[in-house]
This record gives structure tokens, C-alpha cells and sequence, in this order.
């Protein structure tokens, strides 16, 4: 099987993947290249694609680790090539016209379980456009307001990510008729959700990558908390009742969807977000 026919076939079949984990790679030049492996819906195919400089590794379940690195290292001279002539220049963004534009992060960025590329066209005015057929994250602006990215785009994705998390509240709200008093958004790695005994919503800025299924169980399991404290039968039979495919949400919080470093709206401190204008809206 031919890479570079994958590759092609890559740009327009899309299908949604699950994210496995990454892998460190060595060329023959003896650089790094960071490899992130999904799992693919094909059976008994695999499929390499770029976003940016990273590699995206679609694999059949259950492929393991060892098969992974066979691929990649079977696949090394294709990858060098493909990385020797990394050109910023991105066919079908959206117009289908090609338009040149600036990597700004060699990382992507996660947003609903995919990854990212982040890039930078000129413009008198400041927006930021979602390419999703190519996974693109498009900053405009102008050359002074470039430089400060890593503050507009933090800014942005938090905003998003407390847009969401008010949407799933309301849907829930409607089907449960239960909600929180407050909500709020912490930096924390050790636990994705949490409620307390007054009915405050803790939730993880590190759940901003997943997927609107896993936190929308995210939520419900927290919303569950209210009239069952502890994790009884009750408790488990009323999440069922709501969602009865959450075992399939569970599994997807076992994956890690990880932002650059810049992108933290915490700036490495132990703080907390409020969702704002909540409490005037339920009481
Ligand atoms: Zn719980």
C-alpha cells in the first residue's frame, strides 16, 4: 500500500476516530518527529495523514504497539521527504483557493476529540475560523496582534469551552430538572468532575479537548451526585437511564487529548474559573 495515496484519500474521507496515544519517533536524520495514533473505523487497514508537522496514525483496533512502530519505521522515508518540504501552504481551506499562512504552534490543539492545526493569515481584522474539513484553526489579524496568539486563542477556547458546558447544563436541566448553584473550572488532573455537599460543579479544564458526548456524561454523572452522594446502585441505574451507552464516554476518558503548554488559562497556578451570569439565571 501506497502512503501518499492514503494521504490523498485522507483530506476527504474524515470519518471520525478515537484518539489511542502518541508516540516519539526517530528519523534517519535522527530528528523527532511526534506521531499521534488513532484508532480508525477501516478493519484491516491503517492510514497515515498529516496535520501540520504531526503525523496521525489511523490504526484497526487492537493493533498493537509493536505493529505501530513496524508501520512507522517502514514508512520512514516517506515520512522524511514529506517533512523536508513542510511549505505552510494549505489547499481547499474552506474557499477552495490556496492561500499561504503561517504555522503558529507546532502542537495541535484539541477540539471535540480531533486535532488542530493552528495557523496565522494577515487581516486588518481580528478573527479566529474553525476549518473543519481540514482541521484547521485560522487566526486573522494583523503582524502586532499575532504575536500575542497564545493569550487570544487561550482566551477563545476557554470561552468555548464555557459555552458548551452551559449548553449541556440547560440540556440537562430540562431532562433532569436538576441543576447546579455554581460551576467551576479547575486546572485539575486528578479528578475530571466533582460535586460538593452545596451543590457547586467542579470541572476539569483538561476535559476542553473531548469530545460533547464524554461531557455531557461528565456532567451527568456530577448532576447525578445531587440526590445519590455516593456512587449506589441508584446512582449508577439513574445514569444508565440517561444515557445508556455511557460506557462508550467512560472508555474516551481514558484517552488524553493534550494542549500546548501555552494554552492554559491558569498559567500554571492552582486557580478556578467561574461560569459566569449562572447564578442569576437559576435562582
Ligand atoms: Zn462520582
Amino acid at each position: 500500500m501506497h502512503p501518499e495515496k492514503h494521504l490523498k484519500a485522507a483530506t476527504t474521507d474524515l470519518a471520525p476516530t478515537k484518539y489511542l496515544m502518541e508516540i516519539n519517533f526517530q528519523l534517519a536524520d535522527c530528528r523527532n518527529l511526534k506521531a499521534l495514533i488513532y484508532q480508525g473505523t477501516a478493519k484491516n487497514r491503517y492510514r497515515l495523514d498529516w496535520t501540520g508537522e504531526t503525523l496521525l496514525l489511523h490504526v484497526p483496533r487492537g493493533t498493537a504497539v509493536s505493529t505501530v512502530e513496524k508501520i512507522l519505521h517502514r514508512h520512514r522515508r516517506w515520512i522524511h521527504n514529506r517533512l523536508s518540504k513542510t511549505v505552510p501552504i494549505v489547499q481547499n481551506f474552506e474557499q477552495n483557493h490556496k492561500i499561504e499562512k503561517a504555522m503558529l504552534s507546532p502542537d495541535p490543539i484539541f477540539l471535540d476529540g480531533t486535532p488542530y492545526s493552528l495557523l496565522w493569515e494577515e487581516s486588518d481584522q481580528t478573527a479566529i475560523v474553525i476549518g473543519h474539513k481540514n482541521r484547521l484553526l485560522l487566526l486573522k489579524s494583523t503582524q502586532e496582534i499575532k504575536t500575542h496568539f497564545p493569550v487570544i486563542i487561550t482566551q477563545w477556547a476557554i470561552r468555548r469551552f464555557l459555552d458548551k458546558i452551559r449548553d449541556i447544563l440547560l440540556f440537562w436541566k430540562e431532562v433532569l430538572a436538576l441543576c447546579p448553584q455554581r460551576v467551576f473550572i479547575r486546572p485539575t488532573r486528578s479528578q475530571w468532575g466533582s460535586m460538593s455537599r452545596n451543590q457547586n460543579m467542579s470541572l476539569s479544564w483538561h476535559l476542553s479537548g473531548f469530545e460533547e458526548k464524554t461531557l455531557r456524561y461528565i456532567v451527568l454523572h456530577e448532576l447525578a451526585h445531587i440526590p445519590f452522594p455516593n456512587h449506589s446502585h441508584r446512582f449508577w441505574a439513574m445514569v444508565r437511564k440517561h444515557m445508556p451507552d455511557c460506557q462508550e464516554a467512560k472508555r474516551d476518558l481514558r484517552n488524553f487529548y493534550p494542549s500546548p503548554s501555552w494554552l492554559d488559562p491558569f498559567n500554571g497556578k492552582r486557580q478556578s474559573l467561574e461560569l459566569p451570569e449562572w447564578n442569576g439565571k437559576f435562582r
